[in-house]
């Protein structure tokens, strides 16, 4: 049986994109890629305390299951799929016990091949992972190829540098025509990043508006 670095492992709403509202258990994975890559998410990053690879715990994915008992658990960091060994054997044991898993990456790593066929995955799926959200980062928002056609979000925060971003949306959303696309201000970036996200969404209806009500409403 794997083993993952764990930072924590907490219960709370989800904060931001197409789930908002929604309980689910939050597993954050140690370990993250954007500080070796450039990726200029560093400087607004909320969770700098994932970013070594041996932060939290060493938990073995009985152990990680045991702390799960909400329908959904979101596979989140740090950048989970440094752990993808242990994530995969993770969605696994998720899915016998019929545990929903979302994951949260920055897209920079190839997805994990998917199980032909498992206990509990839902009919259709294209991936292991029950809903995915690939949140590219700044300067080059790259996305590996191998997300083609598996992403069912896109998570885009618009910072400072709102141009940039906004064309950044434009591009990924082009690329990646079945996701959703999330348009997330980043928080405390001030009125500008707010305006920019409000008319890049008000300018494609079908995209959204994500906030994050965890810290607007002040809950974890
Ligand atoms: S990829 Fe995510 S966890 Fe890593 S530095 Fe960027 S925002 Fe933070």
């Amino acid at each position: 049986m794997a083993t993952l670095r764990v930072v924590e492992i907490f219960d709370s709403l989800q904060g931001e994109g197409y789930w908002t509202g929604v309980a689910m258990t939050f597993v954050r994975l140690a370990g993250c890629n954007a500080p070796a890559l450039g990726l200029e998410c560093v400087r607004w990053c909320d969770t700098p305390d994932s970013w070594e690879p041996g932060a939290g715990e060493e938990m073995d994915v009985d152990a990680i299951m045991r702390c799960v008992h909400l329908p959904r658990l979101c596979l989140t960091g740090g950048e989970p799929l440094l752990q993808v060994d242990g994530v995969v054997e993770v969605v696994e044991k998720a899915h016998r016990q019929g545990t929903r898993v979302h994951l949260e990456t920055n897209g920079t790593l190839e997805p994990p091949t998917p199980p032909v066929s498992g206990p509990g995955r839902l009919e259709g799926a294209r991936t292991s992972f029950d809903w995915v959200v690939v949140s590219p980062k700044p300067p080059a928002y790259f996305v590996d190829p191998g997300w083609q056609g598996l992403v069912d979000e896109l998570k885009v925060v618009i910072d400072e540098r709102v141009d940039v971003a906004a064309a950044a949306a434009e591009r990924l959303a082009a690329a990646h025509p079945g996701a959703l696309v999330s348009i997330q201000p980043e928080y405390g970036a001030g009125r500008t990043s707010v305006d920019r996200a409000v008319a890049l969404v008000m300018s494609h209806p079908e995209w959204r508006l994500s906030l994050q009500i965890h810290k607007l409403l002040g809950v974890r």
